[in-house]
């Protein structure tokens, strides 16, 4: 089968991080051209804008957009209009109503629709799936704290409305509890803590719970300085299960079960090209619902300003 001619749209850190090396290794994909006001491939044919590169590269199969939520939509709504196939970056947009607006616009046409939560590819998240499925589980928690200094530097549209803050990270973490709990759970209440000169929170309290009243709680906390955690704790009838370094390792008991490096990007990919052979899409909004649910439901708290 010939490679699908890819382009990305918003080089910048993921791109060069995970995007670039995953791309390179997968033979059913061929980077064709890239569109970003400043980034640059070497030896792939740039165009400053998406327009520009639809135009000037009518061989294009298939786009990653990789640009902040917040400038998603747009870009996507015209990938789709000219009958590319579409890969968007996590969080899949700033709000639920435009990314059901593309599913609906991506299914008119015939074309894959992929909204990758590349967390849920972690190496252990499997595993852990299977453990709890297994077991009956009596209560759930996730610790996620890291530093934004060091993770996020300058990113200024992490801060701004639609950014997500320090959702941001925390979505990945509900991604990754959305795929292994075995049933659906829900937001019961939340407190956001907002640096009083942002639109972004830099912490969340949450607290969930499922129809048979699994009780889940969830820290995330952006500034979390020294060690870093981004785990989720279960108690359940067949001991403690910790799935650690967000979702590359997993502990039964204290005992390590499984530790695999990870690959996250190498699998999105593998999985774009199996939707797109296939003619399907893959979007799941459950992650971004329970984001939309904590900006709906949760008290807002004012904190001291942050600067980068
Ligand atoms: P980034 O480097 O700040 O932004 C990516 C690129 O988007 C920038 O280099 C920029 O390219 C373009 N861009 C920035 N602001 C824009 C604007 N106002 N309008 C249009 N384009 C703009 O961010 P990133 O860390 O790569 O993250 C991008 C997305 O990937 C986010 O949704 C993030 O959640 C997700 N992600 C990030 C990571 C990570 O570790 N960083 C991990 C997984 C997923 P030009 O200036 O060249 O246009």
């Amino acid at each position: 089968m010939p490679p699908i001619n890819l382009a990305i749209v918003g080089v910048g850190k993921i791109v060069n991080d995970q995007h670039l090396p995953s791309i390179a290794k997968n033979p059913d994909f061929n980077l064709a051209a890239t569109a970003s006001r400043h980034g640059t491939v070497d030896g792939i044919p740039a165009y400053k804008t998406i327009d520009a590169m639809l135009e000037a590269v009518p061989a294009i199969n298939a786009i990653s957009l990789c640009m902040p939520p917040q400038y998603r939509y747009e870009a996507a709504h015209k990938a789709l209009a000219a009958g590319k196939h579409v890969f968007l970056e996590k969080p899949p947009g700033a709000t639920l109503s435009e990314v059901a607006d593309l599913e609906s616009t991506a299914a008119g046409q015939g074309l894959s629709l992929f909204a990758s939560w590349h967390s849920r590819y972690a190496p252990a998240v499997e595993p852990a799936s299977a453990f709890l499925a297994s077991t009956k589980i009596k209560s759930v928690e996730v610790i996620w704290k890291e530093d934004v200094r060091h993770w996020h530097p300058n990113q200024a549209w992490i801060w701004q409305a639609g950014g997500l803050g320090v959702f941001d990270p925390g979505i990945n973490a509900l991604s990754i509890v959305t795929h292994v709990l075995p049933r659906a759970a829900f937001l019961t209440s939340a407190v956001l803590e907002f640096p009083e000169n942002c639109d972004a929170p830099i912490a969340a309290e949450l607290h969930f719970k499922d129809r048979d009243d699994l009780p889940i709680h969830a820290v995330f906390d952006w500034r979390q300085t020294g060690k870093q955690t981004w785990d989720i704790v279960a108690e359940t009838e067949a001991g403690r299960m910790v799935l650690s370094e967000g979702g590359a390792k997993l502990l039964i008991n204290d005992e390590l079960k499984f530790a695999e490096p990870e690959q996250e990007y190498a699998a999105l990919y593998r999985r774009f090209a199996e939707i797109i052979r296939a003619g399907q899409s893959d979007v799941d909004l459950s992650p971004l619902r329970h984001v939309a649910d904590a900006f709906l439901l949760g008290k807002r708290k004012v904190v001291e300003a942050f600067y980068d």
